[in-house]
C-alpha cells in the first residue's frame, strides 16, 4: 500500500492562480483542497486536517493575517503566505504572526516547489526532534548547542555570547525565515527592538567567523527587507537560496 498523498489546502481567492498551483500540486500526487476566502479557509482547516496550507494575504472577506492568527489558536500546521511585491509590510507581519515562508506573487514553479518541499521535510524532522543530538553541521561549520563549541574546516571559532545566540536562533528556525523583529526579540528582548543596526552589526561579525566568503553568504542568508535565515543544515535540501 502506498503511503497517503500529502495534503495541501490552497486558501486563495484568484482562481487564475488556484488553477495554476493546484495542477503543479497534483501533478506532484498531492492532494489540493481550495478555500476563495478567509471563512471558508480555517473550515476546511478545520475539517481537512492538512499537511501544510498556502494562505494568500489578500482575501475578499478578511485579512488573511487574520486566517493566520485564527488558525494559530489551535494549529501548528505549516503556512506559507502568498503576498503581493508591493505589501512588504504585510508580509513581515505575517511572519512575526507564525506563517512559516512566503513567496511573493508572481512565483515559478520551481521556487513554489522548493519552499514546499523544504517546509515538509521540516515537518516530518519535527517529531524526532526531541531525540536529536546537540550536535548540528551546515557546510563545513559544527556546532554543539549544549556545549557552545563552534568548530568552522575543523577549527575551534570563537563566537561572543550574542554571537552565539543570533546562530542559535537561527539553528532553532530550521530554514526559515525569522524576521528582524523576531531575531531582536529572542537575542536581545523586548527593550531592544527598535536596534536593528545591533543585529546587523553582529550579523556581519558572525558571518566573518563562519563563512568562508562573508560577502557572498552560502548560509547565514539575507532576506531583503524581511530577515535572515539558516540555508544549508544537514537533513535539508543543500541548495542554497532561491
Ligand atoms: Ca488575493
Amino acid at each position: 500500500m502506498s503511503a497517503p498523498a500529502t495534503r495541501i489546502l490552497l486558501i486563495e481567492d484568484d482562481p487564475g492562480i488556484r488553477r495554476f498551483v493546484r495542477l503543479v500540486l497534483e501533478d506532484e500526487g498531492w492532494q489540493v483542497f481550495e478555500a476563495d476566502s478567509a471563512r471558508r479557509g480555517l473550515i476546511e482547516a478545520a475539517s481537512r486536517q492538512p499537511d501544510l496550507v498556502i494562505l494568500d494575504l489578500g482575501l475578499p472577506d478578511a485579512d488573511g493575517k487574520q486566517v493566520l492568527a485564527e488558525l494559530r489558536g489551535w494549529s501548528r500546521v505549516p503556512v506559507l503566505v502568498l503576498s503581493a511585491r508591493e505589501r512588504e509590510d504585510e508580509k513581515v507581519a505575517a511572519l512575526d504572526a507564525g506563517a512559516d515562508d512566503y513567496l511573493v506573487k508572481p512565483f515559478g514553479v520551481p521556487e513554489l516547489m522548493a519552499r514546499l518541499r523544504v517546509m515538509l521535510r521540516r515537518r516530518q524532522q519535527s517529531g524526532v526532534a526531541g531525540a536529536a543530538s546537540s550536535q548540528v553541521v551546515f557546510g563545513q561549520v559544527q556546532v554543539d548547542l549544549a556545549t557552545h563549541e563552534v568548530r568552522r574546516d575543523g577549527q575551534a571559532v570563537h563566537l561572543t555570547p550574542i554571537e552565539f545566540r543570533l546562530l542559535a536562533a537561527l539553528i532553532a528556525g530550521q530554514g526559515r525565515v525569522l524576521t528582524h523583529r523576531q531575531l531582536l526579540l529572542q537575542v536581545w528582548g523586548p527593550e531592544y527592538l527598535s536596534r536593528a543596526h545591533y543585529l546587523r552589526v553582529h550579523m556581519a561579525n558572525l558571518r566573518q567567523k563562519i563563512e568562508t566568503e562573508p560577502a557572498q553568504p552560502r548560509h547565514l542568508v539575507t532576506e531583503l527587507q524581511v530577515g535572515y535565515r539558516l540555508v544549508g543544515l544537514a537533513g535539508e535540501s543543500a541548495q542554497g537560496p532561491l
